[in-house]
């Protein structure tokens, strides 16, 4: 078997950590298999490298704090080497251009163009483990670029792909996808299998436990994976293609995203091409807006609600500004201290009474709801943040999920 592993953060954050990871690789390579392990940077060191490059500049340019940020998951790379040949296992070393992940687009998000496993077969080939950095890889000028927050899981979807593996197995802190996260909702339980489309919903409106770009990437190139833990061998969640009677399960998992504002243009003509211009003002700021809302206010006015995260708040109101001074009695007002909490499942599909069923969840606990959106196998609403938690516990338990 070809298998690509792949160890988050805090399961390389110490150095035991990493050696009990060698340990777990020996065991494949012991049984035959061939390895590649794309690792993460150690626990915090992404965060505490993007500290340091604050703490010279108050705006560090992009390209810079990739050159920087990267370094992090190349102490992980070698000092997992290291620690494979300590116990007897032939293991090459590999950053994100050596892997051949060639990059392209904006620096600290970059996207995946293209892989080349030439180098990386010929080290398989060889016999060795190959140990890859994730999060990284260079464009074609040969500027390191990385690949968003959480990267790595793409990293190692990609690879996986490009080297036929197999098996990819995201072994992480938890033992795999549950109904909601687990430290939040304490009787979530963990799901034997989710569909692609269904993690991607969840990844996408907060559930961390994947990088939605990853989820996205797997799901367009039928690559198989599970998640699993990497402190234990319990089997873990594995992703697949839907099934027939997947449909079944109304509701697959509940999901939150804190740290989410709302901005409300006031004061706009209700006449066509405003809503156009007002998208288009903050889009070419880079922020990213979520839910939208408009309606007519008393004054025969319109009024355009938006959400996003609270850190595109500023951006967004600078954005606004030259268009409000086209408008004789616009505003805006914002909302910060909101977080959005989603149902997602295919079932909803051939069920109906799923926002009725949530909404009264939240009525009974006295959570007040905001803005409300849904997809065809989504809904989400925005609630005061110090209500989530509360408001994800009492929408599990309405869809039993804990059960
Ligand atoms: P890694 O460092 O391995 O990439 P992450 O911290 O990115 O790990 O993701 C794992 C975390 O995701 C878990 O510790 C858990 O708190 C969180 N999480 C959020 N929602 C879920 C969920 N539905 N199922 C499992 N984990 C979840
Ligand atoms: N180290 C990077 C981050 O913290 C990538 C990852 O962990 O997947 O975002
Ligand atoms: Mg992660």
């Amino acid at each position: 078997m070809r298998v690509v592993q792949k160890y988050g953060g805090t399961s390389v954050g110490s150095f035991d950590r990493i050696k009990s990871v060698a340990d777990r690789v020996k065991a494949l390579v012991d049984k035959g298999d061939e390895v590649v392990v794309v690792v993460s940077a150690m626990s915090g060191m992404t965060n505490k490298l993007i500290g340091m490059a604050k703490e010279v500049s108050d705006e560090p340019s992009e390209r810079e704090l990739d050159v920087l940020v990267s370094t992090g998951e190349q102490q992980s790379i070698a000092l997992l080497t290291i620690a494979l040949h300590s116990i007897g296992v032939p293991a090459v070393s590999v950053t994100g251009r050596q892997a051949g992940v060639v990059t392209k687009g904006t620096n600290t998000r970059a996207r995946i163009e293209d892989i080349d496993p030439s180098y990386m077969n010929e080290i398989l080939g060889s016999g060795k483990v190959v140990v890859a950095a994730g999060f990284q890889g260079t464009n074609e000028k040969g500027e390191i670029q990385t690949l968003g927050r959480g990267g790595s899981d793409l990293s190692a979807i990609a690879l996986a792909s490009a080297v036929n593996a197999d098996i990819c197995q995201i072994l992480t802190d938890v033992n795999g996808v549950y109904t909601a996260d687990p430290r939040v909702v304490k009787n979530a339980k963990k799901m034997e299998e989710i569909s692609y489309e269904e993690l991607l919903e969840l990844a996408s409106v907060g559930t961390k436990v994947m990088q939605s770009r990853s989820v996205e990437f797997a799901k367009k190139f039928g690559v198989p994976f599970e998640v699993r833990s990497s402190l234990n061998n319990e089997s873990g969640t594995l992703v697949i293609e839907e099934k027939p009677n997947m449909e079944a399960v109304v509701i697959r998992g509940v999901s939150i995203e804190r740290n989410q504002a709302r901005v409300t243009v006031t004061g706009i003509p209700d006449e066509p091409g405003w809503s156009g211009r007002i998208l288009k003002a903050l889009g070419e700021s880079e922020v990213n807006i979520d839910m939208i809302v408009s309606n007519i206010a008393h004054d025969g006015k319109a009024r355009h609600s938006f959400t996003m995260s609270s850190d595109d708040l500023g951006r967004a109101q600078a954005a606004l500004k030259p268009i409000l001074s086209n408008l004789t009695d616009g505003g805006v007002e914002t909302e910060a201290g909101i977080a959005k909490l989603s149902c997602v499942g295919i079932g909803m599909r051939s069920h109906s009474g799923v926002a009725a069923t949530m909404f009264e969840a939240l009525g009974d606990a006295e959570i007040n709801i905001g803005m409300i959106s849904t997809s065809e196998i989504k809904i989400s609403v925005t609630v005061e943040e110090n209500h989530i938690e509360k408001a994800a516990q009492v929408v599990h338990d309405a869809f039993g999920l804990g059960e």
